[in-house]
């Protein structure tokens, strides 16, 4: 046998694994990247990765109970998810922020809200993503950890329902068992169409993580008879479809309505929240403001810059990249961007229903003049009137895709599942590549590298255990 272990993939999930199997006993493990440089969407990412009851979490005074995280993240998901793997994830998932940080990767000591959970669980990396992987590359090649870059594996090699091994590039590597952490499909247009068709607009639907998330797991998935699950799952951020530049959240000082003119919640929700709350309305919203938000009056400059519920220490301020005066300008006129000196003619501009539109704004006004939003509950200080015209509607769809989450049907033990229900043998997976984790609401921020550590650290156990009871 050339290999204990074939790790498939560098980002966290590949990483994670390959650490935790040569931390349990692999001896030899070979790790095979298809692109030039490690990483993955890991490296691109904003390296916020959730996790309750860390030691982080402690020092900084909060208090998580014990299986929180896994019954919020439940309910955020109306249990639509494998709740085997799912609380065997979440309650390690502290212990694993502690096991990076003990492998160098250098968290800030403040916690952030990763979404709409109770409790600060957000542990960022100073650096981002790039700093995870610059972190545990090194640990595992001092592990002794082998890397093959630019090496796409092509095919499981298996026998009589035994994985055994890979091919890449005509050659056949044999091993003990394959640890499947290929990250997503969100760069292939034809996997986003046929699993994620509720993300795909051809021509407008774009992808901001990295090349080589192709979706080869589902190519792998097909040679060796295993089960995949999570259809139309992922992550999905608005976009007004005049660039490919993505924007994570909205400014608190806009309003956010469906077609027919009404608003529908806090517009400082966080992303898997609106990416949500947007599939029962048809996909389409208007982000509605005016002229006093893109050039604040005098003395109000700092009321209108404190737009943003979301502070990172590891980002620079939120800023609004579309709903700035410099871009309504220069998209003035495009079927999307809609302005107008009054909110009937701005209506009719944007299709919209003009009594219904003007009744939701001068509602939203007398929340913002009584000082409370009390239908959706946004912070006070969001709270601008919209009443300086010209006003403006911005139509936004859900186009930016970050995050796509179909895929290897796994176990408690992230050992993959065959369509028979049987455990394939000698066959892990981890990270975005695996179905079932991510749920119909994405959870926030942090979840996703949490999945990738916390699964790849389970994978990498079995694996490494599966090897040990061979030699016996
Ligand atoms: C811009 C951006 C920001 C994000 N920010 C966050 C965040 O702050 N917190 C969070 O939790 N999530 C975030 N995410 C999501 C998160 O980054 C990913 O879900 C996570 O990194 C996936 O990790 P992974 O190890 O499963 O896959 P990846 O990191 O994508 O790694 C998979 C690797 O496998 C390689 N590969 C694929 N096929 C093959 C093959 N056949 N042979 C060999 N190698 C192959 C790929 O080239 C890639 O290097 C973000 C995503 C993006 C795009």
């Amino acid at each position: 046998m050339d290999f204990d272990v074939i790790v498939i993939g560098s980002g966290l999930a590949g990483l994670a694994s390959a650490l935790t199997a040569k931390e349990r006993g692999a001896a030899d493990i070979l790790l095979v990247e298809s692109e030039g440089v490690l990483g993955g969407s890991t490296r691109l990412s904003g390296g916020v990765v959730m996790g309750s009851r860390s030691r982080l979490q402690r020092e900084a005074g909060i208090e998580d109970g014990g299986d929180d995280l896994f019954k919020e993240y439940m309910a955020i998901n109306v249990w639509d998810v494998a709740a085997g793997p799912v609380e065997r994830w979440a309650a390690r998932s502290g212990e694993t922020i502690d096991w990076l940080a003990d492998h160098g990767v250098p968290f800030y000591e403040r916690l952030i809200f990763s979404g709409d959970d109770r409790r600060p669980r957000g542990h960022c990396v100073n650096g981002g993503g790039q700093a995870i992987v610059d972190a545990l590359v090194p640990r595992c090649r001092e592990a002794g950890i082998e890397f093959l870059l630019g090496n796409r594996v092509d095919e499981l090699v298996h026998d009589n329902g035994r994985v055994t091994g890979v091919r890449a590039g005509g050659e056949e590597l044999t091993c003990g068992s394959v640890i499947v952490a290929t990250g997503g499909f969100g760069a292939n247009p034809e996997h986003l169409a046929a699993h994620y068709p509720i993300a795909w607009i051809p021509g407008e639907t774009f992808y901001i993580g990295a090349d080589g998330a192709r979706g080869d797991h589902l190519r792998f998935a097909g040679q060796v008879g295993a089960a995949v699950t999570g259809e139309n799952r992922g992550l999905r951020m608005l976009n007004p479809g005049v660039d490919t530049m993505h924007e994570a959240f909205l400014p608190g000082w806009t309003i956010l309505v469906d077609d027919r003119g009404q608003r529908f919640c806090d517009e400082t929700a966080p992303y898997g929240i609106l990416d949500s709350l947007l599939k029962p309305r048809g996909d389409v919203g208007y982000v509605v403001f005016d002229h006093a938000a893109l050039r604040p009056p005098p003395g109000l400059a700092e009321r209108y810059g404190d737009a943003y519920k979301q502070i990172w220490p590891n980002h620079a301020k939120f800023k609004p990249k579309h709903y700035t005066a410099d871009v309504m300008e220069q998209f003035s006129g495009h079927e999307r961007v809609h302005s107008a000196e009054s909110l009937e003619a701005l209506a009719r501009s944007a299709g919209l229903p003009e009594a219904d539109f003007a009744g939701t704004v001068a509602r939203y006004n007398q929340l913002v003049e009584a000082g409370e939003d009390t239908d959706f509950g946004k912070a006070a200080r969001f709270l601008n009137p919209i009443s300086t015209a010209p006003f403006y509607a911005v139509e936004v769809r859900p186009t930016a895709i970050a995050h796509t989450g179909y895929g290897l049907r796994i176990d408690d033990h992230a050992r993959v599942i065959g369509v028979d229900g049987n455990v394939i043998e000698g066959l892990y997976a981890a990270g975005e590549c695996t179905g079932g984790i991510v749920g119909p609401t994405y959870s926030g921020s942090g979840s996703s590298l949490a999945s990738a550590a916390g699964v790849g650290r389970m994978a990498g156990e079995a694996a490494a255990r599966a090897v040990l009871a061979a030699r016996v």
